[in-house]
């Protein structure tokens, strides 16, 4: 079979949507039935092409259509695909050395990280950095360092929470299907809270913090209580925002019972939000910050950072990992915390998320399937219901992405009813083509 030669990526790339077959073409078609013949079937995928280049605002797959990206990769590459700052300093970092493991010697690019997540998280105390390779990853050596520092074993996640899929992380994420079913047993000590869900509970955040609260001293028992893991903002779970107050009484019900506060900013963090962190908003100061996702323009590499005090409470070599902190995604990471800043992405994040909320709740008020409008700054998400009751609708917010992608628009569903399309586009999209991907979902939801 031909590949065409690669498109060279980045911003370079014409910033267009571009459809030359239909979806899937018979380049991508080839190579999914390759994929299904080749990779384990549980690793699936929900958009039917194979990419060949990205950047900016845009992917183009073998056959040559070129789609709007509205996922990032699932809010990875928000500076876009394949950004020349961080091609040149992957490039530059591949030259010199490619890994000698950060436990054996250890090298100025994972520590130039540690100091930069020290300087960007919330909170102007005494902080650590250490790194991994994915968000689970993180997530699970924040609960190990918890656990020490603290002594406690038990560690409580919430309704729709989603920390990723190792076992512990499996534990912790909420929704059954497709992500636990069938992978039991899952690590003990992990117990589950209500969170707020303002558009389904109705409750002000400060009530909602005390169902949690006294769900968590009757259920755990605080002296039991190593931390708590939440999401500032929901993402697999709906981008659910909670109430005001909700997450400022949890963090004070922590601080007062000596259980540390976990913010998982996998998926919130890095300008997202408009802020560099979502905690921002919310004006809490987590003791422990998780990060991956959006940290290295599409490199593999996640972080915890957080109190010196608690951070340092692991022995010396409880932490680490082959990769962890690998040169190259070190220097990624690098070259993207600049972009955030140098282009002032989270302004940008700001504009993106007026964009997103005035279109969509232009669609919400013509037309009663789209039940909620919500999210903080390009992180929004369209919540699709039956208008007669309330109750989700699945099948129609399934039909709404379909009919977009072969549209050619990449967009991504989510929430533990699968009811939720998210907005999750390249902070570095052009106004243009964010309107033309926004006028092809009404067209689609109009046709559904
Ligand atoms: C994606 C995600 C994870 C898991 O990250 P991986 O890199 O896929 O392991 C954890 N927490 C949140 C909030 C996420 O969105």
């Amino acid at each position: 079979m031909t590949i065409p030669a690669p498109t060279a990526g980045g911003p370079a790339l014409p910033q267009e949507r571009r459809l030359v077959t239909s979806i899937p073409g018979p380049r991508s078609a080839e190579i999914l039935a390759r994929k299904a013949a080749a990779v384990a079937a549980g690793v699936g995928h929900s958009v039917p092409i194979a990419a060949v280049a990205a950047g900016g605002g845009v992917i183009v797959d073998a056959d040559d259509n070129s789609f709007i990206d509205l996922g990032s990769g699932i809010a990875v590459t928000s500076v876009g695909n394949a950004h020349p700052a961080v091609v040149a300093a992957i490039a530059e970092q591949a030259t010199r050395f490619t890994h000698t493991c950060f436990m054996i010697s250890p090298y100025d690019e994972y520590i130039a990280v540690a100091e930069a997540l020290n300087r960007l998280t919330p909170g102007v105390h005494a902080k650590r950095s250490a790194l991994f390779n994915t968000g689970a990853e993180a997530v699970e050596n924040a609960v190990k360092i918890a656990r020490k520092a603290t002594g406690r074993p038990a560690v409580v996640a919430f309704d729709h929470g989603y920390h990723g899929r190792t076992n512990l992380t499996m534990a912790l994420t909420a929704k059954s299907m497709p992500y636990k079913s069938g992978f039991g047993p899952f690590a003990p000590e992990v117990y589950r809270a209500p969170v707020s869900y303002p558009y389904r509970d109705a409750l002000s955040g400060p009530e909602a913090a005390r169902r949690a609260i006294q769900h968590i001293e009757k259920q755990v028992g605080a002296e039991n209580l190593a931390a708590i893991v939440i999401e500032p903002i929901q993402g697999e779970g709906g981008f659910i925002v909670p109430a005001d107050g909700f997450l400022p009484a949890l963090a004070d019900w922590c601080r007062a019972n000596g259980v540390v506060f976990i913010a998982d900013e996998v998926q919130t963090g890095f300008a997202r939000t408009g802020a560099m962190f979502a905690s921002e908003h919310f004006g809490i100061v987590p003791d422990l910050i998780t990060t991956a996702k959006g940290i290295a323009g599409g490199m593999p590499l996640a972080a915890v950072t957080g109190r010196a005090e608690i951070m340092d409470a692991a022995h010396v070599g409880g932490l680490g990992g082959t990769y962890g902190g690998n040169p190259v995604a070190c220097a990624a990471a690098l070259a993207t915390i600049g972009v955030y800043e140098s282009e002032d992405l989270s302004g940008r994040a700001r504009r993106i998320g007026e964009i997103l909320t005035e279109r969509l709740t232009a669609m919400q008020v013509a037309d009663p399937r789209i039940g909620e409008v919500r999210g903080v700054g390009a992180m929004v998400a369209a919540e699709f219901v039956d208008p007669a009751t309330g109750a989700p609708d699945a099948a129609l917010t399934g039909a709404v992405a379909r009919a977009c992608i072969e549209a050619g628009v990449v967009v991504l569903t989510c929430g533990t009813f699968g009811n939720v399309i998210r907005f999750l586009p390249p902070l570095v999209i052009g106004d243009e083509l964010l309107h033309e991907g926004l006028d092809v979902v009404a067209g689609a939801l109009a046709a559904a």
